[in-house]
Parts: C-alpha cells; sequence; structure tokens
C-alpha cells in the first residue's frame, strides 16, 4: 500500500477575529500535518463580500503566524474560484448529478409557508427534480441544485465522533449555483479542498450536518472523472465556557491577538493551552512545540466539548 501524503487545511470565514475556537481547529490541523509529514494549508474563504475584511483577514494571518502555525504554501483566496467552482457544477449538471430549478422566489416561500402550517420539516420539495426544463418560461432564471440521493443512508467514519448515520431522504437537494451564477458555500469548500489535495478534514463539529451534504458532490464527481477520494472527517467538539455554556465574547470569543495585548500571554503559552482544550496527553503540565508533534494524533480528541477557562490562561 502506498501511504498518501497528509494533507490539511484551515478555512477560516474573514469575517471577525482568530478566536480561541479558530485558533484551536488551525492548532489541530498543523500539528496533524507536521506529526505525519504532511502539508498544512490555509485557504481564506472570502466568499460572502458583504461580510469578508482585509481588516479580518490581516487580523488571522497575523495570529497564525503569532502562534508560531506556518504554512507549506501561500494562502488560496475562495473567491478567486468562482469559476472553477461554476466548471464543477456544470460537469455534475451534464452528468445528471445535478438540474435545473426554475423555482421562483414567490414559490419557495409558499412552499416553505405550507410546510411550516403542516409541521413538516423546511426543505426543498424537489419539485423540479423530474420535470423538463422544456416547461420553463424561455430565458427564466434558475438554480443549479445537486440531486442528492433519496434511497438508503450514509454513515461517515468520523475520526473523533465515530460512525455517524444520517438517512438520504434528509439531504435536501441543495443549492449548488445561484441564479446569478456564482456557487454556494457548500460547492466552493467541497472543490476547493479537493483540488487542494486535503486528505483529512479537521473542523468544529458544527460543520458535522455538512459533511452529509458535502459528501454527495465528491461522490458524484468520483463517479463522473474518478479521483474523488472521501476526505478523512474529524469533527472536533465545540468549545464551551467555563459555565458549559456556548462560547460568547465573555468567554473569550475576541482575537487572540487581544490575549497578546491585554493580558501578556505568550504564543507558548496559548499554543499549551489550546493544545489542552480538547485534546488529552496524560496529566502534562507543560508540553513543548517538538513533543506535541510528536505526540498528536486525532484518538486523543476527547468527544465532549472542552471548557475554557480565562483564568487559566492568565495564570499561564
Ligand atoms: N469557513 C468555515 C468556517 O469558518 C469553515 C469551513 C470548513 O472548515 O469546512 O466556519
Amino acid at each position: 500500500t502506498s501511504a498518501k501524503q497528509v494533507v490539511t487545511r484551515f478555512a477560516p470565514s474573514p469575517t471577525g477575529f482568530l478566536h480561541i475556537g479558530g485558533a484551536r481547529t488551525a492548532l489541530f490541523n498543523w500539528l496533524f500535518a507536521r506529526h505525519h509529514g504532511g502539508k498544512a494549508l490555509l485557504r481564506i474563504e472570502d466568499t460572502d463580500k458583504k461580510r469578508s475584511t482585509q481588516e479580518a483577514i490581516d487580523k488571522i494571518l497575523e495570529g497564525l503566524d503569532w502562534l508560531g502555525l506556518d504554512y507549506d504554501e501561500p494562502p488560496v483566496f475562495q473567491s478567486d474560484r468562482a469559476e472553477r467552482h461554476a466548471d464543477v457544477a456544470q460537469k455534475l449538471l451534464e452528468a445528471d448529478h445535478a438540474y435545473k430549478c426554475f423555482a421562483t422566489p414567490e414559490e419557495l416561500e409558499q412552499m416553505r409557508a405550507e410546510q411550516r402550517a403542516n409541521k413538516q420539516p423546511m426543505r426543498y420539495d424537489r419539485r423540479w427534480r423530474d420535470r423538463d426544463e422544456a416547461e420553463a418560461p424561455a430565458g427564466a432564471p434558475y438554480t443549479v441544485r445537486l440531486k442528492v440521493p433519496t434511497e438508503g443512508a450514509t454513515t461517515i467514519k468520523d475520526a473523533v465522533q465515530g460512525d455517524v448515520t444520517v438517512q438520504n431522504a434528509e439531504i435536501d437537494d441543495y443549492i449548488l449555483l445561484r441564479a446569478d451564477g456564482t456557487p454556494t458555500y457548500m460547492l466552493a469548500v467541497v472543490v476547493d479542498d479537493h483540488d487542494m489535495g486535503v486528505t483529512h478534514i479537521i473542523r468544529g463539529d458544527d460543520h458535522l450536518n455538512n459533511a452529509f451534504r458535502q459528501l454527495p458532490i465528491i461522490r458524484a464527481m468520483e463517479e463522473i472523472e474518478g479521483n474523488w477520494p472521501d476526505p478523512v472527517y474529524a469533527h472536533v467538539p465545540l468549545i464551551h465556557g467555563s459555565d458549559g455554556a456556548k462560547m460568547s465574547k465573555r468567554h473569550g470569543a475576541i482575537g487572540v491577538e487581544a490575549y497578546r495585548d491585554e493580558e501578556g500571554v505568550l504564543p507558548e503559552a496559548l499554543f499549551n493551552y489550546l493544545l489542552r482544550l480538547g485534546w488529552g496527553h496524560g496529566d502534562r503540565e507543560e508540553i513543548t512545540r517538538e513533543e506535541a508533534i510528536q505526540l498528536f494524533d486525532l484518538d486523543g480528541v476527547g468527544k465532549s466539548a472542552a471548557r475554557f477557562d480565562i483564568k487559566k490562561l492568565q495564570n499561564l
């Protein structure tokens, strides 16, 4: 068996600071790549033009650099790749793994209102899946939707969560290309991960549901052109505040540079602290960067939410 080189990526959306959760995701990806002598890559997911800012990009890059996380290639900017994303949507369309949906926003609103009234799950009802394009008015705008298999179930062997199964009928035929031809986030992530050769996707478990929507694209492309292997997924439990509630600003959902500037926290201290947030290495208190690279694995990532305690960080 030829062992494939490990490639990981950190893929922040530059809509705010590099907060504790993002920094930990970045650290785990970096350590995993370094542990395996693989590649650590960075992708800036700047497709949301309204919310992405240059300031956030600068802050994220600066924060990663301060933590000592280096990358093996220059960052990929997702917004540069819209043509390639649309290209893949076209291939899916041609191979009948996607279809044009001519439903108007008003029609979809009415569909949702009915589902809400009938207490049904709010999900696109696949109304254009089996219809002929010729039934649409000439020149009518359309979105491109993925034709997700409706039979059977999909199981992900997640490296942290274990086996997770979802019935395919519960996955909607979601939009790949909007009516203006721009790619959706869901499509962009999958195409970029493939093109960057990412083998292991390590990210917050708030993305676990997305994995079930992303896999059908991967499997369809594998069928169409081959060389689209399933990645290994590792969905890491989110960090909670010391009171057990979801992280908020009060808990430290602020930029890592604030710890440096306002608390005088040193990068090695934060590195150590982040590592211990969700990864167990016995009762060791301090661990060097080299030891962390040697020891890090996904088996040691805990299955329950880690608790962030600013006091512990301040005492380092
Ligand atoms: N850009 C996404 C985020 O910041 C991450 C996407 C992913 O890791 O697949 O939440």
